[in-house]
């Protein structure tokens, strides 16, 4: 099957994640995840994989095995793996109506009848790809090529293998797994030891050459205020407002160190929520840092700042509970365990796909599998504008993806001689 139409079949599953039934403890969130499971899992099948096994929780493995004998004087060679999700972000749920454009440059009219344009102005990187063929949406819902361009680019390098039996390999492995659009669930039960790879790639990232290696390290902090209720004919002296305490305590904070003054490798305090009345407040935070240090210098600030409201305003009157929730996947691709990026970087250049490797201020599946030990930096899937209806995939940024794919796997069997 062409890599094209294999890419359109899948957007017409709506594999929309569900935040109601994830919140209940649902998985796979949404019935569309199992479907495409399904589908995956039979062409997996047809294409000659071992191991094809499809979990109640939609996680889908399968094992193309080694096409090379080893010697018992040569190297073994690692067992490369490779990741996508199945299921597609809750800001639009709409099912998608994916159509092929040849982008001649200006605007793309995705939907006359509604007025809607993927404008070249808001979008400016689009000039990149004048002259190509660009799949996009009718601007009524996501195009879903996060993350079924990586689910279509990996199913097409399995194919591509396959029909070229005179290419080398080692063992792939390769994963599709459920609801990574909340909190990286999928990738939280997956199993990391019974999957038996070294190591691994996810592809869930944008444009041709992307490339990332690290991102945050990652925490939650919690603060409850609790103050003293009183009528306000009595209050003087008495009332002790824990909105007032959480409102002094936010102005404690770096005050340019939040999302929205920050980028590239600057951390922040993200003051996310607050809710409460006089008597009782709670506030929950984001904290995150590139930097394990950092990290930890930020998450004792904060124990700090409460401790000395604590002296302030009497010790019931602040608690701070804080958590970590994940970690830099740079922290395991140090030293000797970075030969997941040499191999990436060898595999972008003989493709003359030039690498931009991007800082990511997100989580994402391969931060998780990182920290359960198995090492997994993100490579693109050539998509632009996740979780939004101008989200668009250029044909040949696909492509790329899969042929990056084709060689990471012959440059991991090419080390064993
Ligand atoms: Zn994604």
């Amino acid at each position: 099957m062409d890599i094209i139409e294999r890419f359109l079949s899948y957007t017409r599953i709506n594999t929309t994640t569900s935040r109601e039934k994830g919140a209940a403890g649902i998985m796979p969130s949404s019935d569309g995840q199992m479907v495409l499971a399904q589908l995956l899992a039979k062409e997996l099948t047809a294409l000659g994989m071992e191991d094809v096994v499809l979990r109640d929780t939609a996680i889908l493995t399968a094992t193309l095995p080694a096409n090379i004998e080893t010697s018992e004087e040569s190297k073994p060679i690692p067992t490369v793996s490779f990741f996508a999700h199945l299921d597609t972000s809750a800001e639009q749920s709409n099912d998608t109506k994916a159509h092929i454009v040849n982008y001649q440059g200006g605007d793309i009219c995705l939907n006359a009848g509604e007025n809607i344009f993927l404008k070249e102005t808001e979008f400016p990187e689009l000039v990149d790809y004048i002259g190509d063929d660009i799949i996009v949406t009718d601007g009524t819902s996501l195009l879903g090529a996060d993350d079924k361009a990586a689910i279509a680019a990996i199913m097409n390098a399995l194919q591509v293998l396959k029909a070229n039996p005179d290419i080398p390999h080692g063992t792939v492995k390769v994963a599709f797994v459920p609801d990574e659009e909340q909190g990286l669930r999928g990738a939280k039960a997956f199993n990391v030891e019974s999957f038996g790879a070294d190591f691994g790639y996810t592809l869930d990232c944008c444009g041709i050459g992307e490339f990332v290696h690290e991102n945050w390290n990652a925490g939650d902090a919690i603060i409850t205020f609790t103050g003293q209720s009183a009528h306000p004919m009595s209050a003087k002296g008495k009332l002790k407002n824990s909105l007032l305490m959480a409102h002094q305590f936010i102005s404690m904070l770096p005050g340019g160190e939040a999302p929205q003054y920050t980028e590239g490798r600057e951390g922040y305090y993200w003051v996310k929520e607050l809710s409460g009345n006089s008597a009782k407040t709670i506030l929950k935070m984001d904290v995150r840092d590139f930097y394990k240090d950092g990290y930890r210098d930020r998450m004792t600030f904060l124990q700090n700042l409460s401790d000395s409201c604590a002296k302030l305003w009497g010790e019931s009157s602040i608690s701070i509970n804080l958590s970590d929730r994940y970690e830099n996947v740079a922290n395991s691709l140090e030293g000797d365990a970075s030969f997941p990026i040499t191999i990436a970087k060898e595999s972008y250049e003989r493709n003359g796909i030039t690498m931009k490797a991007v800082p990511m201020r997100g989580g994402y599946d391969g931060a998780v599998l990182s920290q359960k030990g198995l090492p997994c930096p993100n490579i693109f899937t050539g998509a632009h504008n996740f979780h939004s209806i101008y989200e668009y995939l250029p044909v040949n940024s696909l492509k790329a993806a899969s042929n990056v794919v084709v060689e990471v796997i012959k440059i991991t069997a090419e080390g064993h001689k």
